[in-house]
Parts: C-alpha cells; structure tokens; sequence
C-alpha cells in the first residue's frame, strides 16, 4: 500500500476504536541498509550457489510475524544470513550441509519466510562461524501424479498457488490452505507441520503425507510411501514438524483431492456466547464435518464479518467433490437453532439465509481472485470475514508502519478446558494491554474444532508507541503464553516452535522426550549446525 492509503487505514481504525492518531513511517530503502559485513565465505565450488547481495542477506533476516515486520520496516537487520545460498537439487542440498557441519556454520533452511516463530532467524550461537540461510525456491516442482492412488511427488520449495497451479490441470488439488498459502511452500509446511483453513480434517499437512525425503548432514533419509503402516513409531512423524533441525526436507509424496464442486454454507448469529460455543461442540460431536465452522466472538464478528458487535457468529460451510451437502448443513443448523442460533434474513436469493450452491470455483484463493484492499463489505457475513481473512496478513503489515500493534496468538485445548483456558487468556491479555499500552481489543475465533477440543485462535490490536512496539508486544505474547500454558493449552496449535514460543515449549514438552529428540538431533545432524535455537538446544 502506499503511504497515503496506510495512513488512511491507520486512521480509519484509530477513529473506530477511538484511540489518538498513529503516524504512519516509511520503511527504509535496501541501500540504506548498513548490514554487518559477512563473516564467512563459500568454497569455490558452492560460490555460484551463494549470494552475499544486501537484498538477499535482508530479506532472508526476518520471517512475518509482527515483531518481525516491526524491526525490518525501521531497518534493524542486527543478525542477516552472512550468505543466502539457493540449491538446484538434493546433491547441491547435501554439499551446502557438508560444508556447513565442517566448517561450523549455522544452516538455516527457508521456505517462504512465512514463519512467526522467529524460525527463520539466523542468530550464531556460540561456536559457529557464521550463519548460512538455505532458500529452497528453486526446488518448485511437481515431479510427478499418480492419479490412480491420487497423490503427487512434489518438491520441497514449491509455493502454494504454484503447487495448486501445477495440479490443476489433472483436476486434483492438495487443498491445504494456510492463511499464508501465497507465501508458504510446502516444505516449510511440512517441517512446521501447518494447519490448513479447514475446521476439521483433512486440513493438516500431516494428514496429507504419505512419504518424505529429507537430505540431512548424516545422509538423506527416506521413508516407504504406504496409505498407512502399523511397522512401530512412524518415521514421517519425527520428521514432521522437525522445523530445520534434524535436516532439509527436499520432497515429499503428498495424498491429494478431488476438487469439489458442491457447496453449502450459512451464518448462525448467537446472544450468549456460551450458547454458541456449545452449539459448536455439538456439531462436530455429531460426525457433521464441517469444511468451516468458525466461531467468531462479537467483537471479532464486528472487526472482520460487517457484525453488529451484539451477536456472536457461527460461519458454517460443508463441501464436496461427490454428493449435495445440504442434508449436513440442515443438521448442524437443527443443532444452532436447538442452542438458541439465529440464521440472518436471507441476503441474496437463497433461503433462510443459507448459500446452498453448485460452485464452479474450487479454491479459496481462486475465488478471492485477489488480496488487495477493497471495500471488504458483503450483506453476507462469511463473505466479508472470508475477504477480511484474505486481507489480514496486509492491513497488519501496513498498521505495523503505523505503529499499531497487530497480532495474532493460537493454542488449543479440551472443550472441558475451554472456558477456564477462555477467561483466564482474555483476561491477562487485556490486562497487559492496559497496562502496556493503556489500552487495546483482544478478539476470539475458532479455527480448527475436534470432537474433543477446539483451537482457538486470539488477535489483538493496541496503539504502540513508536520505537517500543516490539517490547510492547512481547509483554503481551508473555502474558498471553503464560496464560495458555497454566490454563490446558498447548502454546502453538499450527504456527509452530521456533525460537518464540522456546520457553513455553520447554515447559510443556516431556523431560525425557526432550533428551530423545535431542539424541535424535545428535545422530542427524552431529555438528549441530541446524537451525540453533529452534525447538531444542543440541546440548
Ligand atoms: C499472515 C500469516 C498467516 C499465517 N497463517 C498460517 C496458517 O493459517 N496456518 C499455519 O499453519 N501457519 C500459518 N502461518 C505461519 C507460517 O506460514 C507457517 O508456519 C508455514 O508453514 C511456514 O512455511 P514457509 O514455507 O514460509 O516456511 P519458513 O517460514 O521459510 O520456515 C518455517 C520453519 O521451517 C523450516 N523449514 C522451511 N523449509 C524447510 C525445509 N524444506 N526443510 C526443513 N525445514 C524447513 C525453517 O527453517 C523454519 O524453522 C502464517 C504466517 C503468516 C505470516
């Protein structure tokens, strides 16, 4: 956006919430960066594979998380890669790694940058000469289909719409739709084990695995390509999720979809949000599998959905590739209506304000047909929330100039556990913003529902100070992580580990399991030069 639009968006939002101007500052310039001057040079025989160009050490520095935004837009740079390297294959893959363990260089692996765990991050601990971020955007191909078992060979730093592009034309789709599908790969989806924007399953990366490769200092490692297989612990499991420490992922054998074509979805308004928070229970209890069934608080349904700050909302969608969804959706809303749910006029010509359609688009991003600020308002709550959700990861990057604070926290728990976990995080959060900020909105979402739990997904807003965001705001992620962890959750349901979320992880995380995945660390990766700081301390 340019600068006038950004300052008319900060605008908007601080005359809705009522909150003094924020001024919107330009980001620097790539020449007037002033980076540390690399510390490490490649061997002749990988230098046409590394770059040392201030583009590539900046943009390789930070992933996107708020905190992130903040320091690249004020052009603090303090820890770039010494070297950005971009291999063509899995040998080049393993020369880097060689290099990297022989002569203690930090390897970090990089997908999208999409990371907001600070895994990306190429701080050098001690012992290590230098840092080396291992870009994997050449390797983006699909390889190959094999349609009569429905699954796809495809490589590691393939992008989302590219994936998607590839697979369109056979008329499968992966339909793994991370809010960052644009600026993820499937790689770094993989190695962070991703959740989709699907309420209930398939929609995690790792339900859709069938085999993976990953080229690691000891070797390349590959597991047996099964629809399923009861031969001890799963090797694809310790490799999911292994975000860059135990080795870079290069391909993997991914089950794939047929597109769907049948669609029904509808929006539920609710007075009392411990009504709607049952009613969602009930619909995923009942074995409805819901595509989408988002629960949005009032306020949240007031920022991103045209609600009336009044109603709490229950987006609901069913889809397939094979039969009408009408009956399931019928179901569901039997089971709001039972919880006091409300279904809105009728907006468009369907009825009981319900959108049961044959679709001819197939995938969210198709159908956003762009992520651009618009108007964003619709008569249809979904549709609003759906181009709302679309935008997000801009508007938040633009009010970061503005220094307004905008993040977002997930975690998941029981439905026993939810409304203890609910009002104890809503509470040390909004007190932190008062306290940090003097003032701030915390919202609530559903993301994902499970028979048994619910993932529920936070985002805050609060005018920063400039110069002090990110302080600000990691007091409010401490107060928030402390919050999740005392209360039954888990500190991340899909944003991953990384370097963030290190001290409640560690709290979380089994003693003894911590001492099997660092032994497993140990026999990978024997120099420990993966991607240090990230999960677990090699030693
Ligand atoms: C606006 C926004 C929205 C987001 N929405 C979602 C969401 O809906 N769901 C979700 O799950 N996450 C979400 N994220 C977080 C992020 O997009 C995911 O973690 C994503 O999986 C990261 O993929 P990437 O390719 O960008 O990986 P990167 O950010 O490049 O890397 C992530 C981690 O994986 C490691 N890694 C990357 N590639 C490889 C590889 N080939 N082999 C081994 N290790 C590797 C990196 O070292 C790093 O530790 C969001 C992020 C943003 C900024």
């Amino acid at each position: 956006l340019s600068h006038a639009q950004r300052q008319s968006l900060a605008d908007a939002l601080t005359r809705r919430l009522g909150w003094s101007r924020q001024i919107v500052r330009d980001p620097p310039r790539v020449e007037e960066l002033e980076l540390p001057v690399p510390r490490i040079e490649p061997p002749a025989t990988l230098a046409s594979l590394c770059s040392s160009e201030p583009r590539d050490r900046a943009a390789h520095t930070y992933g996107k998380s708020f905190r992130d935004v903040v320091r690249a837009m004020r052009g603090e740079l303090n820890d770039p890669p010494d070297l950005v390297a971009r291999p063509r294959d899995e040998a080049d893959v393993g020369a880097l790694l060689d290099w990297c363990s022989s002569a203690s260089v930090a390897a970090v692996p990089y997908g999208g940058g999409s990371s907001v765990v600070g895994g990306v991050s190429c701080p050098v601990g001690p012992g290590l000469a230098g840092a080396l971020s291992i870009d994997l955007g050449r390797l983006d191909q699909v390889l190959e289909v094999d349609p009569g078992s429905r699954a796809a060979r495809v490589q590691a730093g393939v992008l989302g719409p590219s994936l998607e592009d590839q697979l369109r034309p056979r008329g499968l789709t992966l339909r793994h739709f991370p809010q960052s599908f644009e600026h993820s790969t499937v790689g770094g989806w993989l190695a962070t084990r991703s959740g989709g924007h699907f309420a209930t399953g398939p929609t995690h990366i790792d339900d859709f695995v069938e085999s993976l490769r990953m080229c690691s200092p000891a070797g390349v490692l590959e597991t047996r390509r099964l629809p399923s297989s009861g031969a001890g612990p799963a090797p694809d499991r310790l490799l999911l999720g292994s975000e860059g420490i135990l080795g870079v992922i290069t391909e993997a054998w991914l089950r794939l979809q047929d597109r769907p074509c049948f669609r029904s979805s509808a929006s539920v308004r609710f007075a009392d949000w411990d009504h709607a928070v049952s009613a969602t229970r009930e619909v995923v209890q009942a074995g409805l599998a819901p595509s989408n069934c988002r629960l949005l608080d009032r306020t949240e349904a007031a920022m991103s959905a045209g609600g009336d700050g009044i109603a709490d909302l229950l987006l609901l969608g069913f889809e397939s590739a094979d039969h009408p969804v009408d009956r399931p959706m019928a179901r569901a809303l039997e089971i709001c209506r039972d919880r006091g749910g409300s279904l809105p006029e009728p907006t468009t010509s369907g009825s009981s304000g319900v959108d049961v359609s044959v679709a001819a688009r197939s995938t969210p991003t198709e159908s956003s047909s762009g992520t651009t600020p618009g108007d964003g308002r619709s008569a249809d709550p979904a549709a609003t929330w759906r181009r709302a959700f679309l935008r997000a990861p801009y508007v938040r990057d633009a009010l970061a100039t503005a220094s307004v604070i905008v993040e977002t926290f997930e975690s998941a728990c029981t439905w026993s556990a939810f409304p203890g976990f609910h009002r104890a995080v809503t509470d040390a959060v909004h007190r932190a913003l008062v306290e940090v900020c003097g003032t701030g909105i915390v919202t609530c979402r559903f993301t994902h529902v499970y028979p048994d739990g619910v993932a529920p997904y936070l985002s805050v807003l609060a005018p920063g100070r400039p110069g002090s965001e990110v302080s600000q705001w990691d007091e409010i992620k401490a107060a928030a992580s402390e919050a999740i962890v005392d209360h039954g959750g888990t500190i991340t349901h899909h944003h991953a580990v990384g370097r963030v979320h290190r001290p409640w992880y560690d709290r979380q995380r089994p003693d003894l399991f911590a001492g099997a995945l660092r032994a497993a660390k140990a026999s990978l990766d024997p120099a420990g030069i993966l991607n240090p700081g990230v999960l677990i301390d090699p030693r």
